[in-house]
This record gives structure tokens, sequence and C-alpha cells, in this order.
């Protein structure tokens, strides 16, 4: 009688996001026990897609950024403003302790 060797097998499962049937392979099976990761319920389209999706703001546009030089300090800072000329500003460290 033949000894199964690897306790693993493929399967084929359903993504919860796109309903596609993917392929969890035994390696990965394996990959996923030794990890401890749970079993994968979405397919590798989905979770490389929820991944971008938290990976960052990259939605929302890109705020300008002004540079100034901090009238207290002399630094350097950027601030989400167009600074008006004349006007004195701070950098936010300063800026804090003014405040
Ligand atoms: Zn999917
Ligand atoms: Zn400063």
């Amino acid at each position: 009688m033949m000894v199964e060797k690897t306790e693993f097998q493929d399967k084929t499962l359903i993504c919860r996001d796109c309903s596609k049937e993917f392929l969890f392979t035994a390696r990965d099976q394996e990959f996923f026990v030794t990890k401890k990761f749970h079993t994968p319920t979405r397919c590798k389209e989905c979770r490389i897609k929820r991944k971008n999706m938290n990976a960052g703001p990259n939605l929302s546009p890109q705020r300008e950024l002004y540079e100034i030089t901090c009238g207290k300090c002399g630094g350097k800072d950027k601030v989400p403003f167009k600074p008006v000329e004349g006007r004195v500003l701070y950098c936010k460290a300063c800026y804090k302790s003014i405040k």
C-alpha cells in the first residue's frame, strides 16, 4: 500500500470578492501552515488589489507644499498653503512653542 507522502493537496477555493475559483496549491498550503496564516479567502488578484488599496492614499490628490524659512530659528519647513509675502512664518517646532 502506498503511503501518502504529502499531507497537502491542491485545493480549489472560491474567492469571496470576485467569486472566481482559484487554486490553493499544496505548496502554498504548507507555506501558510508554517507561517500560521489563515486559509486565503481571496484569489491572488483580489489580494493584490486589496494590498494596493491599503498601501496608501494614492486616491487623494497630493497637496502642494511650499517651502518656508522659519522666522524664529531660520530653519526650513514646508506648509500646505501658499505663504503670504512679508508674513513671518514659523517651522512646526517653533509654531508649537509660540502657541
Ligand atoms: Zn478574486
Ligand atoms: Zn523654527
